[in-house]
């Protein structure tokens, strides 16, 4: 860990909503880390990630947060995003097929493959495993003898904060990406 007496500019941290989509995509929401740390000593955010670099004020050492969550939803949405991290979080970070919660080895599974008319929808799309995507490959879940634990489905924005606050800063995630937007052209 970095620590620096006076933190640089340039850590901002991204700012999501309670439902974990960015309160603002154009622009981006973005807070500077002093705002930021404002609105975590106020009690209205939850720190989903770090920064490697820490200030130091007289009393405490503290990690400057690269993500925040409000604690209270901002409603100006009526549905969750459909995001990767979103899907990944509805599956609790569980491979639908298997079980694994194997992290670095998570993607994503067509439950009807793209090549037979699947959609990427929030009802075809499953947390998958790598192995257990390559396995059913282009088959329909039945011909390949692989059900998901549950059937996918669009959560809503209770659920997915209750889920997600289940979860330690950091061990989610690494990188702002999975919460910008669904890849559509992401590889099966
Ligand atoms: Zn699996």
């Amino acid at each position: 860990m970095q620590t620096l007496r006076h933190a640089p500019d340039g850590c901002p941290a991204l700012v999501l909503n309670a439902d974990f989509r960015p309160l603002s995509y154009f622009p981006l929401s973005l807070w500077s880390w002093q705002d930021t740390l404002k609105a975590v000593f106020l009690d209205r955010v939850d720190v989903i990630a770090e920064y490697d670099t820490a200030v130091n004020s007289p009393t405490v050492t503290m990690r400057l947060p690269s993500v925040v969550a409000l604690k209270t939803y901002v409603n100006h949405s009526r549905k969750p995003a459909f995001t990767r991290f979103n899907v990944f979080l509805r599956d609790v970070f569980t491979c639908q097929y298997c079980g694994t919660q194997d992290r670095d080895n998570l993607t994503f599974d067509h439950l009807i493959p793209r090549s037979r008319g699947g959609k990427t929808t929030w009802q075809n799309i499953v947390t998958a495993c790598s192995p257990c995507n390559l396995k059913k490959g282009n088959k329909l879940p039945r011909d390949a003898r692989m059900e998901p634990f549950q059937p996918p489905y669009q959560p809503n924005m209770f659920e997915l904060n209750e889920k997600g606050r289940a979860f330690p800063p950091n061990y989610l995630h690494h990188t702002w990406h999975d919460y910008l937007y669904w890849d559509a052209e992401l590889e099966e």
